[in-house]
């Protein structure tokens, strides 16, 4: 099947990373309108892809606070997000969730958000032309968001946002700027549903970032 060819969505030409985000939008009304305006008028009805068009059972956009202090950045949707139309609602949605827990947030404080908007059949992972038809839609969503913090989580959120060829294991335990945000790498939880010993360094990149935003956590009884 053809490809559709890979072109910028929207007002997003060349990299981003340098640039400041424009003026905020204050109110929370605002965001959520701005946001919603992007959803329906254009990733609901997109045929960018079009096998992943043909496949999906719906688009899964974002979901929760639209003026969060933290943004998760995950790679695309499952099966369990394909029918639910949400972000993280399946089993590396369970760990996420329990994440963001020990980090003393609840789900709905944070934004959550993918590379794809489509479910890619059999999850393979998302092709480059896949990743550049969808970075418009992103790059807008954290446009409107404009969040302190963004967790890339896995190798293709944080390499399509960091615009870099490096591996997660070489990206973690640092911050970067994407923008006006500081941004930092992590592993996606499906890896730390594979290999449980890696959540150890999660639990370390999380920690780094709890510091840096000057929270600290409960002490253990
Ligand atoms: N993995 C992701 O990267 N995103 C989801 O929404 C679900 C699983």
């Amino acid at each position: 099947m053809p490809h559709a060819k890979a072109k910028p969505v929207g007002p997003a030409l060349g990299s981003l990373i340098g640039q400041p985000y424009p003026p905020v939008r204050e109110s929370v009304d605002d965001r959520r309108s701005a946001l919603d305006l992007i959803n329906l008028n254009e990733v609901k009805g997109c045929t960018l892809c079009r096998e992943l068009a043909a496949y999906r059972t719906q688009t899964v956009f974002g979901v929760g606070n639209v003026k969060p202090r933290v943004v998760f950045f995950g790679e695309a949707p499952g099966a369990d997000e394909d029918k639910q139309g949400e972000p993280f609602v399946g089993r590396a949605g369970q760990l996420l969730n329990k994440i963001i827990e020990a980090c003393t947030w609840k789900r709905q404080e944070v934004y959550i958000l993918n590379t794809l908007k489509c479910r890619p059949p059999d999850n393979r992972p998302p092709e480059p032309h896949e990743l550049a038809n969808c970075r418009g839609y992103w790059e807008r969503q954290l446009e409107i968001l404009q969040p302190e913090y963004i967790v890339c989580l896995g190798t293709h959120a944080a390499q399509s946002l960091l615009e870099t060829g490096e591996s997660i294991g070489r990206l973690r335990s640092k911050f970067f700027t994407y923008r006006g945000s500081k941004a930092i790498a992590t592993y996606h939880p499906s890896y730390l549903l594979r290999t449980p010993d890696a959540k150890k360094l999660v639990w370390d990149d999380m920690q780094m970032l709890l510091k840096d935003m000057g929270i600290e956590l409960p002490k253990k009884a």
